[in-house]
């Protein structure tokens, strides 16, 4: 049976549109997560298995074992500079691994780090637009005694005293992706602030000792299987360069 040219480009751009809508496969993350609270042990666990079970936080004295995993230990601090460089690109490249880029944003109420695909929002558009129908307004009406605005209780990632990161084991978000399709790791192109801080830093620094752009391109992606834009690499020596000043 012959197909003609036109039937066979619809039939590509159907499996193109049909792969668009895909399901967050494993997202491995090691060395980060710690086996308890009280063992360092690095281990390894899948982050879309706590995904999507529409669950709230663990409230403060109900945090344990059996509700969260534990980051390390020496990731303990809070503040912007320490999330930027040691929490976030973390996320970033076990994301990056499974074929999808993340951003990350930081919800002081919370004291939590949000993360979400960098397209997600084409994500369940359906129920998005639901929720927003569904949602209860706050709106004054002049002749009614105003409604007091119920607050959510806040709950917080960060131990007191310990400074300890969890992630609860089961939590909320969503492990679809639609409106884009699952892209090979080699595609991505992730963003300088969300890649292994340390392995940018030794970029930097092969840039300020003189190394060529290319050069420093392929030792990044020799070392990290990640590959950074001529543009970002520029971008670092401009930063190396004002510093210098
Ligand atoms: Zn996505």
């Amino acid at each position: 049976m012959s197909t003609s040219y036109s039937e066979s480009i619809s039939q590509i751009y159907r499996i193109r549109e049909r792969a668009k809508n895909w399901t967050s496969g494993s997202i491995f993350i090691t060395v980060t997560v710690a086996s308890s609270k009280n063992n360092n042990l690095p281990l390894e666990i899948d982050l879309t298995e706590t995904i999507g079970h529409n669950k709230r936080v663990p409230i403060a004295d109900q945090r344990g074992d059996r509700n969260c995993y534990w980051l390390q230990s020496h990731i303990n601090e809070n503040s912007e500079e320490f999330r930027r460089k040691c929490i976030n690109p973390l996320f970033a490249s076990a994301c990056w691994r499974a074929g999808f880029l993340i951003h990350a944003q930081y919800e002081s109420k919370h004291k939590c780090i949000r993360f979400e695909c960098n397209r997600s929002q084409h994500h369940s558009e359906e129920r998005e637009s639901q929720y927003f129908k569904n949602r209860e307004r706050y709106v004054r009406d002049p002749s009614k005694p105003p409604v007091p605005r119920v607050w959510r209780k806040s709950s917080r990632p960060i131990l007191g005293k310990e400074e300890r990161w969890f992630l609860p084991l089961q939590q909320s978000g969503s492990r679809n992706h639609c409106g884009h399709i699952k892209e090979p790791p080699e595609h991505l192109r992730i963003q300088c602030h969300l890649a292994p801080t340390n392995e940018v830093q030794i970029s930097s620094d092969a840039l300020k000792a003189q190394v060529p752009i290319s050069a420093t391109s392929s030792l990044f992606h020799e070392r990290t299987g990640m590959s950074l834009e001529s543009h970002q690499l520029r971008y670092l020596q401009q930063k190396n360069l004002k510093k210098d000043l």
